[in-house]
């Protein structure tokens, strides 16, 4: 829901979450599972960002995860 600021706007959260992206997403949503008040705040009509043009998956090198599935990886 779009919200319009005015001078007189005061809005108090415990997070506050700039851009809607893989990252910020990610953080807002950790932040309220922690049961803390979020407000994430996106300044283009869209939400995704960048991420929403990606391939949609996360490559995280020499992970845990993948090394116990048996998948090779190293820093180089
Ligand atoms: C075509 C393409 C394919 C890709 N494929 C992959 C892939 O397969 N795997 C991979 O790991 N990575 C891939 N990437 C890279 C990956 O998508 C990005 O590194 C990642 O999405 C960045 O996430 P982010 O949350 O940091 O930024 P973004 O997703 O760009 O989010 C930032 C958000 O912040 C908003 N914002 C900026 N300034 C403000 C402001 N002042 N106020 C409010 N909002 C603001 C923006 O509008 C945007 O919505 C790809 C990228 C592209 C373009």
């Amino acid at each position: 829901m779009a919200f319009q600021m005015n001078e007189k706007s005061v809005i108090e959260k415990d997070v506050v979450v700039v851009g809607s992206g893989g990252s910020g997403l990610t953080a807002a949503i950790v932040a309220a599972s922690q049961g803390l008040d979020v407000l994430l705040v996106e300044k283009t009509g869209l939400f995704g960002g960048t991420t929403a043009l990606s391939g949609g998956g996360i490559w995280v090198p020499c992970n845990s995860l993948a090394r116990d599935a048996g998948l090779a990886d190293d820093p180089e």
